[in-house]
């Protein structure tokens, strides 16, 4: 079973891709871990990466694709996939398409966590307070999630005509997302 995780950042993708790994004994795949993998390995893409990432733009869809090509034909991971944080364009919705089609699998569920920017804003402050950050994480945050809105509205009307995307409420508590996903997964 092949999932994809769909929202803004801080909606939550992270915490139920963690949750579908263990249930299914899937393969998370994200791209934000992938890319801050590659600043780590501090190659030349490395570099170009954290130009992007820094400034709360996305990254190239050739950089992203590529990456993702190795994990969507690797025949152990093969009909395990959790997406999460891609596709996030539509060119990488269509690219993933072709990935798919090529590698002979498909998606058999679409979430979209859905939340607004005040509940990401108010979350981002709570954290804040908890965790002591500082306040650049806010205009980061806010920049993300204006870019998100912005280039991921082509992908949600590419896949929201699909039957098996679902919307949820990312405004949810975690444990309240998760039950959802498990009464549409168990259909
Ligand atoms: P995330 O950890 O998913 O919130 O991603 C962190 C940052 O990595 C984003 O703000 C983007 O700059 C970049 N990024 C992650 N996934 C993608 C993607 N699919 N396409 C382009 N940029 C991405």
């Amino acid at each position: 079973m092949n999932i994809i995780l769909f929202g803004p950042p801080g909606a939550g993708k992270g915490t139920q891709a963690k949750y579908l790994v263990k249930k299914i004994n899937g393969y998370q795949v994200s791209t934000g871990d992938m890319l801050r993998n590659e600043i780590k390995k501090d190659t030349i893409i490395g570099k170009k990466i954290i130009e992007n990432m820094n400034d709360g733009k996305f990254v190239s869809d050739e950089i992203v694709n590529n990456l993702i090509s190795e994990i969507v034909f690797d025949d152990k991971k093969k009909g395990k996939l959790i997406f999460d944080g891609y596709p996030r364009s539509l060119s990488q919705a269509k690219n993933l398409d072709l990935f798919l089609q090529k590698s002979d699998q498909k998606i058999e569920f679409i979430f979209f966590l859905n939340v607004n920017k005040e509940t990401i804003i108010k979350r981002i402050e709570k954290r804040k307070i908890l965790e002591n950050r500082s306040d650049d994480d806010l205009d980061t945050i806010i920049k993300r999630y204006d870019t998100y809105m912005e280039m991921t509205k082509p992908v949600l009307d590419f896949y929201s005509k699909n039957p098996n995307f679902h919307e949820i409420d990312g405004a949810l508590e975690i444990d309240q997302i998760t039950n959802k996903i498990d009464a549409f997964l168990q259909v």
